[in-house]
């Protein structure tokens, strides 16, 4: 079986959240289990490009409406993430550090998806699927199906993964002729709301779609930012399954970014060891209970609310606690988040901008992290939390409700909470204050979480059933 996993972001070579991570992950334990998984993206200018050795493997010239566009497919020559990796140069395009955030990202994206059906229309051989992942690959079924030019495709199934419904590339009809030549007749495949929207043409086209949990999944009838009808309707074709985590790069007893490793045997000691050296770095006291917050500073995330309810906590239990925010996204909130720490200096610090290293630092220091989502697709930083012993602390949402269960319930390690509001945040840190003095509850949570199994293996078999369904 070979599959060709088609995403934007891809860890180590380029990560903006847990896209990256499981499309660094899901192929190398895939090809563990013996299927052969290789994955495209966009040749961005991170530093992975320039640490690894390449071989140019395909040049070919495309068409993006009016223009006629080289593209050039380098191929990865020591397979060190343990998969074939392929990187797509468009010059003007793809050719920039930052992965998103640019005016023409539409086009940009576009053209990356052109450029990989132009390229697998030109293979002596067909896959045997091909696995969309979001909404920037999303054009790709329906270009392997419509497009006069790409038909030798037309019949490879095709796989898509909703990481999150909330971007769906929204492209003006206007744009319609950036698509090379396709079936005019099949534009309703294209249109929703009266744009072109590739996320919603790539649920009708694709043999299968799955979503990264089973609640997700139902929740995404109800509230996909618009798309909520033609998820019902497709309903038949979509499956829930759960992100795995890779236990190669997620593990405290090994992990290349921490000094003091740890085991479920040592995780007292080894998390202290872990708290003091951040504690230190941060100017804070580490004999108190450490919360941290890691992710993307946006609405989806309620990281708009932590400023207030991290206020009315400092309020409450005064400096109780200490509370380190790693994160960037909106301005007001960011500018929240600073003013609020520069006014409580002694017990909360932001740091504002992307670290991979103090994101593993901080998961193995925390006793708690926070997690109010509005909208959790399956969210990984519990995972990761649980599995350096920390305290997952979480609203109940899409794969938070699927992987963590309250400490007020049988077999409970984690703390779960209603409302992305500050009354059930501040109240959730109270439950967290209180279990942080009962050290052996603490204890058996800590040891309980650890030895949860999220690994891959399991979650490959799920994607495994799927490939063979179609
Ligand atoms: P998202 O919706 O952002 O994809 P996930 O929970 O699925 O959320 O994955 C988030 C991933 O991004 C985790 O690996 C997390 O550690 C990482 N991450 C998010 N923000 C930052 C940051 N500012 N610095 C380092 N890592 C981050």
């Amino acid at each position: 079986m070979e599959v060709v996993h088609i995403s934007a972001e891809c860890y180590p070579v380029a990560k903006a959240g847990g896209l990256g991570d499981v499309v660094g992950a899901l192929p190398k334990y895939q090809n563990k289990a013996g299927i052969t998984s290789k994955v495209v993206l966009p040749m961005y200018r991170t530093p992975f490009l320039y640490t690894s050795d390449w071989v140019v493997d395909y040049k070919a010239k495309a068409y993006m409406g009016g223009w006629e566009f080289e593209y050039t497919i380098i191929k990865e020559v020591s397979n060190k993430l343990g998969f074939d990796l392929y990187l797509v140069d468009i010059a003007g395009l793809l050719d920039r550090q930052k992965i998103y955030g640019y005016a023409d990202d539409a086009k940009r994206f576009t053209a990356f998806q052109i450029a990989v059906v132009h390229w697998m229309s030109h293979w002596n051989h067909q896959p045997t699927a091909v696995h969309c992942h979001d909404y920037h690959a999303g054009l790709i079924p329906f270009m392997m199906q419509h497009c006069y030019d790409y038909q030798n495709l037309k019949d490879v199934p095709t796989v898509l993964t909703i990481h999150n419904a909330q971007y769906q590339g929204w492209m003006p009809w206007a744009q319609s002729l950036l698509i090379p030549r396709w079936d005019l007749s099949k534009k309703g495949l294209l249109d929703w709301g009266d744009s072109i929207n590739p996320l919603a043409a790539a649920i009708k086209c694709a043999s299968k779609v799955t979503t990264v949990s089973p609640s997700y999944m139902q929740e995404l009838m109800h509230n996909a930012n618009g798309l909520e009808t033609l998820i019902a309707a497709e309903k038949n074709k979509c499956v829930g399954i759960l992100n795995g985590i890779d236990h190669e790069v997620w593990n405290p007893s090994t992990d290349n970014y921490l000094t003091e490793h740890f085991s479920v045997k040592t995780v007292t000691a080894g998390k202290q060891k872990n708290k003091q050296n951040i504690c230190d770095q941060f100017g804070l006291d580490a004999a108190k209970p450490l919360f941290v917050f890691i992710g993307r500073l946006v609405g989806e995330k309620a990281a708009d609310v932590l400023p207030g309810a991290l206020h009315i906590a400092v309020q409450t239990y005064g400096a109780k606690a200490s509370y380190v925010i790693l994160g960037s996204g909106e301005p007001a909130v960011e500018a929240g988040l600073t003013n609020l720490a520069l006014a409580n200096n002694n017990c909360i610090k932001v740091s504002v901008g992307y670290n991979e290293s103090l994101s593993h630092g901080l998961y193995a220091a925390a006793d708690f992290l926070l997690m109010p989502s509005r909208v959790e697709p399956c969210g990984l930083n519990q995972l990761y939390a649980m599995r350096y012993g920390t305290v997952p602390m979480v609203r109940s949402t899409g794969g938070l409700q699927d992987t963590v269960i309250d400490m007020g319930d049988e077999g409970g390690y984690g703390i779960r909470f209603t409302h992305a509001n500050e009354t059930d945040i501040v109240q959730s840190i109270r439950r967290a204050v209180e279990v942080f003095e009962n050290k052996k509850h603490l204890l058996w949570m800590r040891e309980r979480m650890m030895q949860i199994n999220h690994s891959w293996e399991q979650t490959v078999q799920s994607y495994t059933r799927v490939y063979d369904s179609i």
